[in-house]
């Protein structure tokens, strides 16, 4: 077969297949869908690539150019099976929005809201006044705000109380966070001076007390939402540093990460601060995330004491990193749930996910067994077992929670071969790798056959998941 049989763009634009396509696409998208085409044959020709000659053929390009402009799989953003057992997954979306939520979402993207108008007085509002209403409802604190994420609520707390002026942090409390949220950069960036007290493993009131001088704006308290640091272990407890901040007139902030607005101890489930009593214990402001345990749109919570919000919205940084709408309407509407609904672990995905009884995650796993076990055919042996899922996102790090998962193994594929083909599936599915097994956690899975790959047409190439 050589290249002079390819048929020409022109030729293919003017076959009725093609018009019908452009009734529907631009015509640049079209010309460039066809040259894509024939370039990557030309490519397989000349690199001595068995082709099949029927490939070359007109309508063989033909079909090929209405899959790929009609296909879902050129879209970056598309759906995933999490079966990773991780709860909060920040590179999967983190929280998954309660069906109120999205019902908000859609209705601001597609209705006029009054976003900031107020109905009342017929003039202009604020768009985060209801919000603020609830979160203040919600954590008992005298004022809130939101804006983008939590790590725009610290740059913009930082900036606000403390630029020009010195910070005092625990060096254990020093924290990355998912690789680009560094708290000694946000503090840079936020103008704000870094003076760090104490060591790695061990903090003490005097370390505080000896580093307050006229300059310094904060003292400021940060979760170690992804890491716990166990042994000799010495920390200063929010309390001491309120009282502390008091004595010298010294505003104190804590950031919270992930902040859960119910005691998750009241699932069985180890505690995670809650915002309400953090609040009551009297620091300036708390900040938190939205898509975190809280289970809502990606977003950053701050609240606190009145004065100190006044400033911080009248910060020009608060316009800059202020919510959408999209994001608003998600909030309140989650918010409202936490508010309002008579069971929250059934309306929150993230809280259903969490309390999911394992009896009904190892039924789905079952259920996934025999489709499964025929979509893999020989080779590979497929059990039910016992594991552990995680929250994730930096909250309940060192806890794992009991789940079932599916384990796979394969006669001579390694585990990591095992997981590569799953990610070739649509949806990909995205599970676990474990010692020597791939692993498919049922605990997030609605539908036992979301477990089941399916490795449908025009995968081509070496990585063609057949066996
Ligand atoms: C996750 C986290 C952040 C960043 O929050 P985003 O909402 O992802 O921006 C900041 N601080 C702590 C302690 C966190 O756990």
């Amino acid at each position: 077969m050589t290249l002079r049989e390819l048929p020409a763009v022109s030729r293919l634009l003017a076959h009725p297949r093609t018009e019908r396509l452009l009734v529907r696409f631009n015509r640049e998208y079209v010309v460039q869908g066809c040259r894509d085409i024939l370039d990557e044959l030309r490519r397989a020709i000349s690199q001595g690539h068995a082709i099949d000659a029927a490939a070359l053929e007109e309508d063989a390009i033909l079909t090929r150019l209405e899959a790929r402009l009609h296909g879902a799989d050129a879209a970056g953003l598309r759906r995933v099976v999490n079966a990773t057992g991780t709860v909060l997954h920040t590179n999967l979306g983190r929280a998954l929005l309660p069906q109120a939520a999205v019902d908000a979402v859609v209705q601001a993207a597609t209705q006029p809201v009054n976003l900031e108008y107020d109905l009342a007085q017929g003039e202009r509002g604020r768009r985060e006044q209801a919000i603020e209403d609830l979160l203040m409802a919600l954590t008992g604190a005298e004022a809130a705000t939101v804006v983008n994420n939590n790590a725009a609520a610290v740059l913009l707390v930082l900036n606000t109380l403390a630029s020009g002026r010195e910070v005092i942090v625990s060096r254990g409390e020093l924290i990355e966070i998912g690789g680009a949220f560094r708290i000694p950069e946000i503090m840079a960036r936020s103008g704000a001076i870094l003076k760090e007290v104490g060591t790695t493993n061990r903090t003490h009131p005097g370390d505080y007390e000896n580093a307050i001088t006229e300059r310094t704006a904060l003292l400021l308290k940060v979760h170690t939402s992804n890491y716990r640091i166990v042994g000799f272990v010495a920390e200063v407890g929010l309390p001491d540093l309120v009282a502390m901040g008091r004595k010298h007139g010294i505003p104190v902030v804590e950031d919270l990460g992930s902040g859960a607005l119910v005691d998750l101890s009241r699932y069985g489930l180890p505690k995670e601060p809650v915002v309400a009593e953090r609040v009551a214990l009297g620091p300036d402001l708390v900040t938190f995330s939205g898509d975190k345990v809280l289970g809502g749109p990606q977003a950053g919570l701050i609240v606190g004491k009145a004065d100190r919000l006044r400033i911080i919205a009248a910060n020009p940084l608060h316009r800059a990193v202020r919510c959408d709408k999209l994001t608003i309407a998600a909030l309140e509407a989650t918010l409202r749930l936490y508010r309002e609904s008579a069971s929250i672990a059934q309306d929150i995905p993230v809280l259903n996910a969490i309390t999911r009884p394992l009896a009904e995650i190892e039924d789905t796993a079952q259920r996934a067994l025999p489709a499964l076990r025929s979509a893999l055919g020989p080779g590979f042996r497929v059990s039910v077992q016992d594991s552990t899922s995680q929250m994730g996102s930096g909250a309940l790090p060192t806890e794992e929670i009991p789940t079932k998962v599916i384990a796979i193994e394969h006669d001579f594929l390694g585990a990591h071969r095992i997981a590569a083909r799953f990610r070739q599936a649509r949806p990909p599915i995205i599970g676990r790798v474990k010692d020597d097994w791939f692993l498919l956690d049922a605990r997030l899975i609605a539908d036992p056959l979301d477990l089941v790959p399916n490795w449908a047409d025009e995968l081509e190439g070496p990585e063609a998941p057949r066996s």
